[in-house]
Formats: C-alpha cells, sequence, structure tokens
C-alpha cells in the first residue's frame, strides 16, 4: 500500500533526495568511496559544503553580509546560543508554543526576558497582534511556524531591535526578506534534509557586543571564521540538505514551493472547514501552511481512535496530534505530494460517509 508520510519531524523528505543520497552512501560522485569514510577536509566534501552554503544563499536570496552555518546541536542549542551570543541585559520574546517557551527558558539563565505577547491563555491557537516590542532589548526573538500547533507568522515582521527567528519548520517554505532579520535558524529535518544539522544565516555585525566570555563552540564566529567546519560537520546530513537544495531549485524555487504549500493546505483546511465531523484547532488568520492541525467535534470526540484507525488503513503515517493538542497533524511539507492531500481528503471524505 502506498504510504502518506505527514509526520511532523523528521518528516518527509524528495524521493530524488533519498536516492542520490543512498547513491553517495555506496560512491560519492564515482570516486570509489562512500560520503561517509571520505574527510571532511577533503576537496570533495569541501565542494559539498560550498555548493549547499551557495545554493541555500541562491534559493533564500540571502544577501552579500550575511553568513551560513551548518552545525550541530539541532535547533535547540540555539536556544542557548542565541543569548550567549546576543544577550547583553535584556532580550524579548514572542510566546507562541512549546519552541518558543523552550527558548525562552534558556533565554532566562542570562537574564531579564520580556515576553512581549503570548498565546498561551488559548492553548496557541493563535498568534498574538499588536504587541509592542521595546526599543531597549539586545533582539527580540519568535517562531515563525508552531509545529506542534498548527500556526505561523506568514510575513516578515518588522523589528526597532534585531530579529531572531526559529525557523526550524517553515524554512523554504516559502520566500523571506532575510534583510528583516539577524539571525534565522532551524533543525534541518523538518523542511530541510534529515536530523543532525542545523542551519544558522546570520548577520555578523549583530556579534561582539557582549563582553561574557563565550565558550569556542558556542561562538558563532568560531564557525563563521572557519566556515562550519571547526570541528567535524554532520557531513551526511549536509549532503541530503545539497540534495534537496537542488530539488527545490530544479521545480522552480522557493516561490513555487509557496505557489504548492499554499495549494495543499487550502485543499485540507477547505475540507475540514465543510466537515460535518471536523473542526481545525487554530484562529483562519494564524494557520500554519506547514501543519495542520484539527480535531473532531465535541459530540464526535469517541470517533477520534476510529479515524486514526480508518487512516492507517488508507496508509496515511504520523497524523496523531502532539499530545499537548490532541486530535490530527497533517505536516505538509514541501516534498509532502498534493496526491498525499488528496488521500487524506477522500480517507476525511470516505469516514463522514460511513459515521454520519
Ligand atoms: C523541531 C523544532 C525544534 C527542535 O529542533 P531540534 O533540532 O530537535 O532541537 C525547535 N523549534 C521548532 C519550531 C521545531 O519545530
Amino acid at each position: 500500500m502506498k504510504k502518506h508520510n505527514f509526520n511532523a519531524g523528521p518528516s518527509v523528505l524528495p524521493r530524488i533526495a533519498i536516492e542520490n543520497s543512498a547513491k553517495a552512501i555506496l560512491d560519492l560522485n564515482g570516486i570509489g568511496m562512500s560520503l561517509l569514510e571520505i574527510s571532511h577536509r577533503s576537496k570533495d566534501f569541501q565542494a559539498i559544503m560550498d555548493e549547499t552554503v551557495a545554493l541555500f544563499k541562491e534559493l533564500l536570496e540571502i544577501p552579500e553580509n550575511y553568513h551560513v552555518l551548518f552545525l550541530g546541536g539541532g535547533a535547540s542549542l540555539q536556544f542557548c546560543m542565541v543569548p550567549y551570543n546576543l544577550f547583553k541585559t535584556k532580550a524579548a520574546y514572542l510566546e507562541t508554543g512549546v519552541w518558543a517557551q523552550k527558548a525562552i527558558k534558556e533565554a532566562k539563565f542570562f537574564g531579564n526576558v520580556e515576553v512581549v505577547g503570548s498565546s498561551a491563555d488559548k492553548n496557541f491557537t493563535y498568534i498574538p497582534k499588536n504587541f509592542a516590542i521595546p526599543k531597549d532589548a539586545d533582539y527580540f526573538h519568535i517562531t515563525t511556524n508552531n509545529t506542534i500547533y498548527g500556526s505561523e507568522i506568514h510575513t516578515d515582521l518588522e523589528s526597532p531591535v534585531p530579529l531572531v527567528a526559529d525557523m526550524s519548520s517553515d524554512i523554504l517554505s516559502r520566500p523571506i526578506d532575510v534583510s528583516k532579520y539577524a539571525l534565522i535558524y532551524g533543525g534541518a529535518q523538518k523542511n530541510l534534509g534529515p536530523a543532525g544539522v542545523t542551519f544558522v544565516i546570520l548577520r555578523e555585525d549583530i556579534l561582539g557586543k557582549t563582553d561574557r566570555p563565550i565558550p569556542t563552540m558556542l561562538n558563532y564566529k568560531t564557525h563563521i571564521k572557519e566556515g562550519s567546519m571547526f570541528n567535524t560537520p554532520p557531513c551526511f546530513a549536509i549532503y541530503t540538505c545539497l540534495e534537496t537544495l537542488r530539488w527545490i531549485k530544479n521545480l522552480g524555487g522557493v516561490q513555487k514551493m509557496a505557489e504548492m504549500n499554499k495549494h495543499k493546505a487550502q485543499l485540507l483546511y477547505n475540507t475540514i472547514d465543510n466537515s460535518k465531523m471536523f473542526v481545525g484547532t487554530v484562529e483562519k488568520d494564524s494557520r500554519s501552511l506547514m501543519n495542520i492541525c484539527f480535531v473532531m467535534k465535541e459530540q464526535y470526540k469517541d470517533k477520534e481512535d476510529a479515524f486514526m484507525d480508518f487512516a492507517k488503513g488508507k496508509g496515511m503515517i504520523g497524523i496523531k496530534g502532539h499530545r499537548s493538542v490532541g486530535g490530527f497533524r497533517a505536516s505538509t511539507y514541501n516534498a509532502l505530494p498534493l496526491e498525499s492531500v488528496q488521500a487524506m481528503v477522500d480517507c476525511i471524505h470516505e469516514f463522514e460517509i460511513i459515521n454520519s
């Protein structure tokens, strides 16, 4: 049976990226050795790193004065690395979900954190509006896509202080104006590649403003200076990112991704909105195009397990909602084909016909 992979992360990747990665594991570009057994200092790997950085910059139109890093430690290490490098006296954070809360927790180790807006009052079902960003904050941190709750900030915010964004789960899903951000980071394993590598995009002039001593590995300057090769980088994960970036470029870039993602999300949200049994959990203008969360209406709550079994029987994978939301979550990242969304839509329709 065909599987439809709605996993939230690690998640679906372009088939071609997986096939080419498999080939590179057996023999990288015909050099007679595996990608897994060459030195990260070899010219073969340097070429991979250079192309990955160059394609990332090209696809996101990253301006000249920004650096792109590929590091270990996950987005979770960035929660502490960001304040380590940028925090002087005070930082501002937007609290839009569990990941934002984890970022806030780490920042608090460094001093005063002002939470300028929060949607915790309604279980993070919306993106706060009309919040004021304090002009004396060293930076303002946002999570652009809330993977667990299915809400998303769809525009590049204006900020009077350096804007820092966790884009783990919506990087490359749409064009962004990188010049509006001082630093963007994320784990690769949602929309870019396999687990094990973290991307960081940053403007160098934001560094060096704190006089705190920074351990070598946690200092962005170390990794800028060494081109992400101060220590051994996650070579294989970076290679699969490269193959994903090539796939995005071949299809027409992030503009094309945005069109496809909009189309896919609309199809599923329309189905949910017109459904007798299901209801979306997030306010309409805050809905994520990447993680679509929905539950059963109160009078059908007892049918959630039955739907889960029914959907499994139709090849749907990874649609169980996160325990803090319940219900269902369909992650519709770049590489998820339209036919999988259509299969999900059919699954909902069929279940409703049988059960109502
Ligand atoms: C998955 C995720 C993280 C955590 O990423 P790790 O690489 O596992 O540390 C952080 N932020 C967001 C928005 C995520 O989706």
